[in-house]
């Protein structure tokens, strides 16, 4: 089949058809409009073969996760994900592979509302580079300067879940907890909540390299230092039940892509009030104080400590 027929069968009518969208798949580029009033942000996530998955990995959880990744990046922004361009490079034409990423990719594409809109196909080593470009209301996109000391520090979702998984697996395992798995495989951005953030929240990351490597950028943009109760991190009930469930996971593990945010004590009840109608579980893990010596501590039984000094995923 020639690259032109593989794209047409797999990467065609992927997600909606936005009315921004004046043109799509198929010519030298895509053509799309910015609303009046809002600011376009845009972002790029890779996964390589044997850097970010392993060669097994099922096709279906990649299509989600490559579309998760990203629209994560877009939720941390405050912004509302709505188009993406996909650079696929494959090593060989294996149609069984592609039909299951492709049938997984629109599913997802649906769920997050985001249209694929081109990209470039290659072949070589397994590598998806999704980029997404997404909309948010003009001046309200949430960064990560604007932390102020006496913000409070939010978490979504649960943490370590993911990091969890791989670990059991890495120890070869059996019998992990579905969720854990779910975690892992198919993370759950929380996107209708994020976008109700502008406004509410005043600095946000969401958690891809683990809670306090992600907590540190903030504090070190913002130059404040963030402090977080250990004793409050949220823990599944799934990672109490299992082996290994250790803080120091939800503390340096990653891949969560669950949202971190500071936010004035002005806004808890707001907050607490969209988490429900979310139904995304919200906790307040920490307080953003003026800079003290380390960018983030944790805070024990009101004793203070340092975070392990290797923390967080760092490619290099
Ligand atoms: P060009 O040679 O002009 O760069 P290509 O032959 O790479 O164009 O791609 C043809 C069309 O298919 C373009 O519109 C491109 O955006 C789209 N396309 C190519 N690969 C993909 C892909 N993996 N996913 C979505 N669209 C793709
Ligand atoms: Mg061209």
């Amino acid at each position: 089949m020639s690259e032109f027929s593989l794209i047409n069968r797999y990467c065609k009518g992927i997600g909606p058809q936005h009315p921004q969208t004046v043109l799509g798949v198929g010519d030298d580029a895509a053509l799309l409009t910015i609303p009046a009033g809002n600011e376009l942000a845009v972002s790029v996530d890779t996964m390589v073969e044997g850097v970010h998955f392993t060669a097994d990995t099922d096709p279906a959880d990649l299509a989600h996760k490559i579309l998760a990744v990203n629209v994560s990046d877009m939720a941390a922004m405050g912004a509302v994900a709505q188009w993406a361009t996909l650079a696929l490079t494959l090593p060989q034409q294996d149609h069984a592979w592609l039909h299951a990423f492709s049938t997984q990719l629109k599913l997802s594409a649906q769920q997050f509302n985001l249209q694929l809109v081109g990209g470039d196909t290659t072949r070589g080593a397994l590598c998806l580079s999704l980029q997404v470009l997404g909309l948010v209301k003009t001046g309200c996109a949430l960064r990560r300067d604007q932390a102020y000391v006496g913000d409070s520090v939010w978490v979504t979702g649960n943490l370590g879940d993911a990091a969890l998984a791989l670990h059991l697996r890495e120890k070869e395992i059996l019998n992990i907890d579905a969720q854990l798995n779910q975690a892992l495989d198919r993370p759950q951005p929380p996107v209708e909540f994020a976008a109700q953030l502008g406004g509410l929240a005043n600095a946000a990351i969401d958690i891809s390299d683990g809670l306090v490597a992600d907590l540190t950028h903030i504090a070190t943009c913002s130059d404040v230092s963030i402090v977080v109760d250990s004793a409050l991190l949220p823990l599944s009930e799934a990672f109490h039940a299992a082996q290994y469930g250790t803080v120091e996971l939800a503390l340096y593990g990653g891949d969560d892509y669950q949202l971190a945010f500071t936010a004035p004590a002005s806004a808890a009840r707001r907050l607490r009030q969209l988490a429900d109608e979310c139904s995304v579980r919200l906790s307040c893990i920490g307080d953003v104080i003026a800079y003290d010596q380390r960018r983030v501590s944790l805070r024990k039984q009101g004793q203070y400590f340092a975070p392990e000094p290797k923390q967080g995923f760092n490619h290099f």
